[in-house]
């Protein structure tokens, strides 16, 4: 029985023995790969406060030795049950830095293996600390508004911040800074002509760009909608032939419609204007004000939304403020058209126009260069411009934007 064991272990344990040997040995001179170390919940370029919360992972091919953990450049002693000597490990790797100064720091691991080459490998895990906590107010603590006309919403932060919006009836309007590292952040939000007269809440949301720590605020105002009498118009008509002529001409209005809610969309989040805005043309009278409440055989009963202005025919017709072309075509109702993106959602659109000047689609154009001539195009009476201002997508009174500067 003796015998027969002593011969398995001589002929069987023996052997795989020395060949486990021999194959560790060859591992242990030849192995030349370097570490592989993961940081697992921390995000590069990541903010973050109070505490780093992370997982130091390996899945590497030979045991790790030694694991150094540097904050910019200065060590961090781990615990003993962070100090490991395996290939694989997953080790909770905690921080405290609510004593950091806020900022950007670097969090470096270097981990050596145990083989005969000491391989070593150094990463580098860039992140910011951002120990302030958020702080904000409305800079107007309470806004008073006419139907019809533009809330210009500001609020001060105590930092930059990663996302702030407004919500106001149904919609969010997001604010964005009033110019570059500004903590000032703005919106505009139109007013509805038919939208009822009272007080209504106004809710901001406001969150930094903290990832461990929820650091949200909320902040509310009051808006006063006043009621505005706006004025009746009668015996708007537009001649029976010229109608048809129009239609044979003219792409359908649904298509200017359409094509400006794409446009809201893809508006530049930033002003492209500075100041105010200006009448388009030298402005001798004006036909028809905002809000004026017409009848039409083809539209029944409707506000008109936009400012009718008169001066001599075929005279330019001018950007009013800096922007982009958006559109430049002809529409059964507004006949030639322009329009013009001024930046976060602000469109000011120039109807019925003789002819265009020498302006495409895509152009970045300045507050005074002409785009066309006065004219009477599309359903108009006699040569005028209807010139409309829209805060995404809804027509506010443009000679607000005149008078102040947003
Ligand atoms: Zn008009």
């Amino acid at each position: 029985m003796l015998k027969k064991l002593k011969r398995i272990l001589f002929f069987i344990v023996l052997p795989v023995f020395v060949l486990w040997v021999a194959s560790s040995l060859f591992s242990y001179f030849t192995h030349s790969v370097v570490p592989e170390i993961r940081l697992v919940g921390l995000q590069k370029d990541g903010y973050y406060a109070k505490k780093l919360s992370c997982n130091i992972k390996s899945d590497n091919s030979y045991k790790i030795a030694k694991l150094n953990i540097f904050l910019d450049g200065k060590k961090i002693e781990l615990r003993n049950d962070q100090v490991v000597r395996t290939k694989k490990f997953n080790i909770p790797f905690k921080f405290d830095i609510s004593g950091v100064s806020n900022g950007k720091h670097i969090l470096e691991i270097e981990a050596v293996d145990g083989s005969y080459n000491r391989n070593k490998s150094v990463e580098k895990w860039p992140f910011y600390v951002d120990n302030i906590s958020v702080k904000a107010v409305f800079l107007q603590q309470e806004y008073k508004v006419d139907q019809g006309r533009t809330i210009h919403v500001r609020i001060q932060a105590n930092k930059q911040l990663e996302k702030i919006h407004v919500k106001f009836l149904e919609d969010t309007y997001n604010c964005y800074p009033e110019s570059n590292y500004s903590n000032v952040y703005e919106c505009f939000i139109p007013i509805e002509c038919e939208q009822n007269s009272g007080e209504y809440m106004m809710e901001s949301y406001l969150k930094d760009f903290v990832k461990n720590i929820k650091n949200d605020v909320t902040l509310l105002s009051k808006v006063v909608v006043n009621t505005v009498k706006f004025p009746k118009q009668h015996g708007f008509k537009i001649p029976e032939g010229k109608l048809e002529e129009e239609k044979e001409i003219s792409m359908s209005d649904k298509i200017l419609e359409e094509a400006l809610e794409k446009w809201v969309k893809d508006s530049p989040k930033k002003k492209l204007w500075r100041g105010h805005f200006e009448i388009p043309i030298n402005m001798k009278r004006i036909a028809t004000p905002f809000g004026e409440i017409r009848t039409t055989p083809e539209k029944g009963r409707y506000l008109h939304r936009a400012v009718d202005i008169l001066d001599s025919p075929k005279s330019v017709v001018w950007a009013s403020q800096d922007g982009k072309v958006i559109i430049r075509d002809r529409f059964l109702k507004s006949g030639n058209t322009v329009v013009l993106d001024h930046g976060l959602g602000v469109f000011t659109l120039y109807f019925h126009l003789d002819d265009f000047s020498n302006v495409e689609v895509g152009d970045f154009i300045k507050k005074g260069n002409p785009i066309g001539k006065l004219g009477m195009t599309g359903y108009a009476t006699g040569y005028h411009l209807h010139w409309e201002l829209r805060v995404k997508n809804v027509p506010v009174d443009p000679f607000q934007w005149i008078k102040k500067s947003f």
